[in-house]
Protein backbone atom coordinates (compact mmCIF):
# COMPACT_ATOMS: atom_id res chain seq x y z
CA UNK A 1 0.00 0.00 0.00
CA UNK A 2 1.31 3.41 -1.13
CA UNK A 3 1.38 6.05 1.95
CA UNK A 4 1.33 9.71 0.35
CA UNK A 5 1.79 12.18 2.73
CA UNK A 6 2.47 16.05 2.45
CA UNK A 7 5.90 16.98 3.59
CA UNK A 8 8.64 19.29 4.55
CA UNK A 9 12.29 18.97 4.18
CA UNK A 10 15.09 20.38 6.64
CA UNK A 11 17.53 22.11 4.07
CA UNK A 12 20.49 21.79 6.66
CA UNK A 13 20.07 18.19 7.17
CA UNK A 14 17.47 16.90 4.60
CA UNK A 15 15.59 15.05 7.08
CA UNK A 16 12.06 15.03 5.65
CA UNK A 17 9.16 15.33 8.01
CA UNK A 18 5.46 14.37 7.37
CA UNK A 19 3.51 17.78 8.54
CA UNK A 20 0.48 15.94 10.62
CA UNK A 21 3.11 14.21 12.69
CA UNK A 22 4.43 17.33 14.82
CA UNK A 23 6.30 17.16 17.35
CA UNK A 24 8.92 15.05 16.44
CA UNK A 25 10.59 11.73 18.52
CA UNK A 26 14.02 13.58 17.30
CA UNK A 27 13.11 16.80 19.04
CA UNK A 28 12.25 18.35 15.86
CA UNK A 29 8.81 20.02 15.40
CA UNK A 30 6.35 22.63 13.22
CA UNK A 31 4.67 25.20 14.52
CA UNK A 32 2.06 27.31 13.00
CA UNK A 33 3.94 31.22 12.21
CA UNK A 34 0.48 32.29 12.48
CA UNK A 35 -2.12 31.38 15.55
CA UNK A 36 -4.69 29.74 14.73
CA UNK A 37 -3.95 29.70 10.81
CA UNK A 38 -2.68 26.48 8.72
CA UNK A 39 -1.37 28.54 5.91
CA UNK A 40 2.52 28.87 6.78
CA UNK A 41 4.78 26.90 9.39
CA UNK A 42 8.00 26.90 10.51
CA UNK A 43 10.05 23.83 10.79
CA UNK A 44 12.25 23.53 14.12
CA UNK A 45 14.77 20.82 13.19
CA UNK A 46 16.35 19.38 15.83
CA UNK A 47 19.79 19.69 13.63
CA UNK A 48 19.56 23.23 14.17
CA UNK A 49 18.59 23.90 17.47
CA UNK A 50 18.39 27.37 18.69
CA UNK A 51 18.02 29.45 15.45
CA UNK A 52 15.24 30.66 13.54
CA UNK A 53 13.51 27.56 11.79
CA UNK A 54 12.74 27.32 8.02
CA UNK A 55 9.52 28.64 7.13
CA UNK A 56 6.79 26.71 4.65
CA UNK A 57 4.08 27.37 3.12
CA UNK A 58 1.24 24.22 2.88
CA UNK A 59 1.77 25.04 -1.08
CA UNK A 60 5.10 24.38 -0.90
CA UNK A 61 5.12 21.45 1.19
CA UNK A 62 5.72 18.43 -1.58
CA UNK A 63 3.61 15.15 -2.05
CA UNK A 64 5.62 11.94 -1.13
CA UNK A 65 5.64 8.16 -0.71
CA UNK A 66 6.36 7.09 2.56
CA UNK A 67 7.71 3.92 3.57
CA UNK A 68 6.44 1.75 6.19
CA UNK A 69 8.79 2.64 8.80
CA UNK A 70 9.39 6.31 8.19
CA UNK A 71 5.65 6.60 8.24
CA UNK A 72 5.88 5.13 11.36
CA UNK A 73 8.56 7.19 12.41
CA UNK A 74 6.56 10.47 11.17
CA UNK A 75 9.96 11.60 9.83
CA UNK A 76 12.78 9.89 7.20
CA UNK A 77 15.75 10.41 4.89
CA UNK A 78 15.00 11.29 1.69
CA UNK A 79 15.34 7.29 0.55
CA UNK A 80 12.50 6.45 2.61
CA UNK A 81 10.35 9.36 2.13
CA UNK A 82 10.58 10.38 -2.04
CA UNK A 83 9.23 13.23 -3.37
CA UNK A 84 6.28 12.62 -5.92
CA UNK A 85 6.38 14.19 -9.47
CA UNK A 86 3.16 16.25 -9.88
CA UNK A 87 1.63 17.97 -12.74
CA UNK A 88 2.62 21.83 -12.46
CA UNK A 89 -0.94 23.56 -11.03
CA UNK A 90 -0.66 25.80 -14.33
CA UNK A 91 -0.79 23.09 -16.39
CA UNK A 92 -4.21 21.85 -14.82
CA UNK A 93 -5.70 24.90 -14.67
CA UNK A 94 -5.18 25.74 -18.56
CA UNK A 95 -6.86 21.88 -19.05
CA UNK A 96 -9.89 22.79 -16.76
CA UNK A 97 -10.54 26.01 -19.14
CA UNK A 98 -10.40 24.07 -21.99
CA UNK A 99 -12.57 21.81 -20.90
CA UNK A 100 -15.01 24.49 -19.94
CA UNK A 101 -15.27 26.07 -23.44
CA UNK A 102 -15.52 22.90 -25.19
CA UNK A 103 -18.22 22.68 -22.88
CA UNK A 104 -19.56 26.00 -23.18
CA UNK A 105 -19.53 25.40 -27.22
CA UNK A 106 -21.23 22.27 -26.44
CA UNK A 107 -23.93 23.77 -25.13
CA UNK A 108 -24.56 26.92 -27.46
CA UNK A 109 -24.59 23.58 -29.86
CA UNK A 110 -27.20 22.43 -28.27
CA UNK A 111 -29.18 25.62 -27.95
CA UNK A 112 -28.81 26.63 -31.55
CA UNK A 113 -30.75 23.04 -32.36
ZN1 LIG B 1 17.76 19.40 10.14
Amino acid sequence: MQRIRHCVECPKCRTRYLIPCTPYRNGSYLVPTIKGSLEEYALYCSCNRGTVGSRWKWSEAKACEVSKEAYDRGYGTPDEIRLIETEPPEAWSVDVSRYLSDWRSLEKLRSLR
